[in-house]
């Protein structure tokens, strides 16, 4: 990393082993991290010397918070630091970083995307189901349950759709999905927690999806609705995926 300049990490779903090799890098060579809610306390044993400034909470944030982002990633580009700016999947999905290319971009600050796993991939890999199936799953939509002004939003573009942000509002997405011509008997499967030790998935049919906010709640979810949500066999075995953590987990 050059100095003056700021990287954006993704920081993959859950737990810091998900991180990609050239994020860690990046992370080993920074001198201030921005980062999310979502990401891991344990990605800091990749950047024991740098600043960790947490910013941003879940869901929307407010213009306000976002203008705040921007002004402190561009104070510490501006004044030579190398900056790491830290986000939960992937920064080009659902992680405003359109806003924050255009405010360092507009101040002339060189800028890398590094991409990270986004949850639709990391719910998937999780519960072992393509998202793609040969012959039946031909597209995958990534959604936003939620449109900035709060309203539920969904159609019907894909085989398989999978809908970011759907926690607390999953008994009107099921109406809407049926409204847009989506059976009632469609299987949804939803992930919260996506490859943390404690994730948590269940399968609804559409018409029932309601059912799923208690078990979910309070946790970032994804809802798969449609062929990718099928199991591929009645009873997957998995193997026993989180080891002991590399490092042990800082406060
Ligand atoms: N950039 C992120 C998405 C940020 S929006 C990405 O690429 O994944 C935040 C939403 O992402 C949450 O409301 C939830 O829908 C989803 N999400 C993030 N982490 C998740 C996880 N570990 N499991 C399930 N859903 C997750």
């Amino acid at each position: 990393m050059n100095p003056g300049t700021v990287v954006f990490v993704g920081a993959g779903p859950g737990a810091a082993e998900y991180i990609t090799v050239r994020g860690a890098r990046c992370l080993a060579q920074a001198d201030v991290v921005l980062h999310d809610a979502l990401t891991d306390p344990a990605l800091r044993q990749w950047a024991p010397g740098a600043q960790w400034i947490h910013v941003g909470k879940r869901g929307y944030r407010d213009s306000t918070v976002q203008t705040e982002i921007n002004a402190l990633m561009l104070k510490h580009a501006l004044a030579g630091a190398r900056v790491v700016r830290l986000k939960g999947g992937d920064p080009s999905v659902f992680g405003r970083l359109e806003e924050e290319l255009q405010a360092l971009h507009a101040h002339g600050v060189a800028t890398e995307v590094v991409p990270g796993i986004t949850a639709a991939l990391a719910a998937a890999a999780a519960s072992q189901r393509p998202l793609t199936r040969r012959g039946s799953g031909r597209s995958v939509s990534f959604a936003t349950a939620v449109t900035q002004a709060g309203a539920v939003a969904a159609g019907r573009r894909a085989d398989t759709e999978v809908f970011y942000m759907a926690g607390a509002r999953l008994a009107e997405l099921s109406r809407r999905l049926q409204a847009a011509g989506w059976p009632a008997d469609t299987p949804v499967h939803v992930v919260s927690r996506a490859l943390w030790p404690d994730q948590i998935a269940s399968d609804h049919p559409l018409g029932e999806l309601a059912s799923a906010a208690v078990l979910h709640s309070g946790r970032p979810a994804v809802a798969t609705v449609g062929v990718g949500a099928s199991p591929v066999a009645p009873n997957p075995l998995p193997v026993e995926r989180h080891q002991p953590p590399v490092a042990s987990r800082e406060p």
